[in-house]
């Protein structure tokens, strides 16, 4: 992230920020500093939903969620492959910038130094009428000069705009592959790695209002996959990753937890707020109509499994893993298509 803005401007956003921090109880540090000048600055707006919905959650921002925000929205030494050549794409740019401030510099200080030889020629002119230099002479040369340094910065200022759009152009791109390495690809859903990242970092945090999960296993989808085809499978799991993004919105991550197995993670959720939504989710998946093109068939066989498992003060990432998959186990031993929560021996637990 570059910041271009003149310097009253980038006081501007300070002044704003820093009382926000204030209010927010967020700890004066360089990362919050930079967090919170890019937030008043609006310039990434999905880094303005991600803060604002944290902190409608917490009522601040917790310093392991502002390093996330900050990585995520922030910083530019990422290490995937496609970023390096980002970087080098900026720093190019950059050092072409400052060789034609250079220059600009370079041919400020002619032309000032011209407007000193012009004034003195003047003065001259004044004391003695008749010395060497014209008046029409030193006009024409000032207005040469003027030119001169007009073209000179009206080429610097193209050089800008068009780097700004570069710029502009390669912080989508860096967006992109960012975005790309936290993807799955078939259902748009993030993948594996975010859930991975997010519940570990939940268990850190601790918080008070604590979290719930639900895992979701698609039933009997190698029969499903046999009897239809593969084609027919990925459409399902597409239609079962929609379901996912239409009803869990933010705070909540959906993921696609990998094969036709998903997941959902709900920060300051109970175990019966999981319960309802796995129980919204079973049903519209139970409601997925697909008509099959070669046959004119309509199938309605597609069901999911639900297992539902609420964090407690002591957990591993593996210890909640395992009682939702558990519960899960049981949802389809007892017959699937069905909810089943965490086995109350673990509520007690907490
Ligand atoms: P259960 O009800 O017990 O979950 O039975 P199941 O058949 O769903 O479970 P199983 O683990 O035996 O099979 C999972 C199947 O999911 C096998 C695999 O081919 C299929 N699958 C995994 N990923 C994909 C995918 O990306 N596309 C398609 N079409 N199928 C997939
Ligand atoms: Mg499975
Ligand atoms: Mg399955």
């Amino acid at each position: 992230m570059k910041y271009t803005e003149a310097p009253n401007q980038a006081t501007a956003y300070l002044r704003e920020a820093l009382p926000l921090m204030v209010r927010n109880n967020i700890p004066p540090n360089p990362l919050n500093y930079a967090l919170w000048y890019t937030y008043v600055s609006k310039k990434v707006p999905a880094l303005n939903a991600a803060l604002d919905t944290t902190l409608n959650t917490y009522g601040t921002c917790p310093n392991l969620l502002s390093e996330q925000l900050y990585q995520n929205h922030l910083a530019e030494n990422d290490t995937a492959g496609g970023n390096s050549e980002v970087l080098t794409g900026l720093l190019k740019l950059t050092s072409m910038l400052q060789d034609q401030a250079g220059t600009v510099a370079g041919d400020a200080d002619t032309y000032s130094d011209q407007l000193r030889k012009s004034f003195a020629a003047l003065q001259a002119s004044r004391e003695d009428p008749d010395s060497a230099m014209s008046l029409d002479s030193i006009i024409q040369e000032l207005a040469t000069n003027t030119e001169a340094i007009n073209e000179s910065t009206r080429r610097f200022q193209r050089k800008i705009d068009a780097a700004q759009k570069e710029i502009e152009q390669l912080r989508q791109e860096l967006t992109k592959t960012r975005q790309d390495a936290r993807m799955d690809v078939l259902t748009g859903l993030y993948n594996r790695r975010v859930f991975d990242t997010e519940i570990n970092q939940l268990i850190d945090l601790d918080l008070p209002a604590g979290f719930s999960m639900i895992l979701v296993d698609v039933d009997h989808f190698k029969h499903f996959n046999d009897t239809y085809g593969h084609l027919m499978g990925d459409k399902v799991l597409q239609y079962v990753g929609r379901i996912l993004k239409e009803k869990c919105v933010e705070p909540l991550i959906p993921v696609r937890f990998g094969g036709e197995e998903f997941a959902v993670l709900m920060p300051g959720a109970s175990l019966t707020d999981s319960e309802q939504l796995a129980e919204e989710l079973r049903r519209r998946i139970e409601a997925i109509r697909i008509r099959q093109k070669s046959s004119g068939n309509v199938i309605s066989s597609i069901t999911a499994s639900f297992g539902v498992a609420t964090y407690a003060s002591g957990d591993s990432t593996q210890t909640l893993i395992e009682r939702a998959d558990s519960a899960l186990y049981r949802a389809k031993e007892q017959g699937r298509n069905q909810v089943v929560l965490q086995q109350t021996a673990s509520i007690d637990r907490a």
